[in-house]
């Protein structure tokens, strides 16, 4: 798989704190300009899925049952899971799920599609590419 790497010194890049384990778990973070909304964690890894398809739907609305309709066609992930609403990555030291989705509808508007170190990014418009952070 094709992987980006992005420097830490980058103003997108920084660290996600553990509720769990209070670890760090590098991360990139889309800028709002990037419009990578709406995206899907996977229900057991950190691998994201971000579809022009989706953002169509949910252009100019956002509701319970759009939401539904989408999850309704979210594939499985390659790791075995599933990409789902209500899923966030995890960390990386006791892999505890970090709770970036508070609420999923709202969620549907969100730009910044935060990929930590290791994770992959998947579309309907391109390639997936796994993310490195790197020093
Ligand atoms: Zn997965
Ligand atoms: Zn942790």
């Amino acid at each position: 798989m094709k992987i980006v790497e992005y420097s830490r010194s980058l103003q997108w890049v920084g660290d996600l704190r553990c509720n769990q384990c209070n670890g760090l778990t590098p991360a990139w973070r889309s800028s709002g300009m990037s419009q990578c909304f709406p995206h899907f964690y996977c229900d057991t890894c950190s691998n994201v899925i971000h579809r022009a398809s989706d953002q169509r739907l949910v252009w100019s609305d956002k509701s319970r049952s759009i939401l539904e309709q989408i999850t309704n066609t979210l594939p499985k992930c390659s790791c075995g899971g599933q990409f789902a609403a209500n899923c966030g990555p995890n960390c990386k030291h006791c892999h505890a799920e970090i709770a970036i989705v508070r609420d999923a509808v709202e969620y549907l508007h969100n730009p910044n599609m935060i990929v930590i170190d290791g994770a992959c990014t998947y579309s309907d418009e391109r390639e997936p590419y796994m993310v490195r952070i790197v020093e």
